[in-house]
């Protein structure tokens, strides 16, 4: 088996005008420079992505989008097609982040239907999954998690698994300054490719990448990446920074 690259993905969220994105992006890519044996991607909000395009050419740093709609065209006023993003430059797209679903009306059925759009125009999907705190007082950790995987990645094959990065966020993490030590991500992640193998086979849950999300830092980084299931992050709040965000990326020299 081929080792998985670790993949550390910032998410800007509704954070950053044309001109803060361009800085902030200038400044990672020096902070960053050289790095090797890591993939990198940001994604800045819609409006910042073109700018942010230009900006990385040259550059190893991918470009990823927060969301998309699974229409090609149409009266769909104030989404954005697969294709829109292509154009853009974006390499990835996050589908199923848990503000969409909690804010936003997301679905498993939903995320489902994102993903297939976004794979058909030739885009990488990070998908997000992720228990409630509800959910987990409850128990249902497990349960929550085997839903959306099963749901989420309804119909899709082998050959699309290997354009799909999973990021497990328990949204009690998020944002909140509580990380899951990296005892519970990786029984989590243990879990999750698990599951993989028994929907897939053997070879597509060695191979899929499970990022962690949740007040990832530079501070709790290195415990996480230690963790055997644990192939990267995704990256809000601390992302936003140069100097927090590079260094994660850097989580190896730490
Ligand atoms: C996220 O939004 O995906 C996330 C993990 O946010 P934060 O790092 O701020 O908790």
């Amino acid at each position: 088996m081929m080792g998985r690259l670790p993949f550390m993905a910032g998410n800007w969220k509704m954070n950053k005008t044309t001109g803060e994105a361009i800085d902030l992006v200038r400044e990672l890519k020096a902070a960053i420079s050289g790095v090797k044996g890591v993939e990198v991607a940001v994604a800045p909000p819609f409006t910042a992505l073109y700018a942010v395009c230009k900006e990385l050419e040259g550059s190893f740093i991918r470009l990823a989008a927060q969301n998309l709609y699974w229409e090609e065209k149409g009266a769909f006023t104030g989404e954005v097609s697969p294709l829109m993003l292509k154009e853009v430059g974006c390499h990835y797209v996050i589908i199923g982040h848990s503000e969409r679903r909690q804010f936003f009306g997301e679905t498993d059925e939903t995320v489902n239907r994102r993903i297939k759009a976004a794979l058909a125009q030739g885009l990488k999907v990070i998908f997000c999954i992720g228990e409630t705190l509800k959910e987990k007082e409850e128990g249902k950790t497990f349960s929550v998690i085997e839903r959306q995987v099963e749901d989420g990645l309804k119909n899709l094959g082998d050959k699309e698994m290997e354009n799909i990065v999973i990021a497990y966020e328990p949204v009690w993490a998020i944002g909140t300054g509580k990380t899951a030590t990296p005892g519970q991500a990786e029984e989590v992640h243990r879990f999750i490719r698990g599951k993989i193998e028994k929907l897939y086979s053997r070879e597509v849950s060695e191979e899929i990448r499970i990022q962690y999300g949740g007040s990832v830092t530079p501070e709790n980084i290195k415990g996480l990446m230690e963790q055997a299931n644990i192939d990267g992050a995704l990256v809000g709040g601390a992302s936003l920074k140069a100097e927090s965000f590079s260094k994660i990326v850097r989580f190896k020299e730490l």
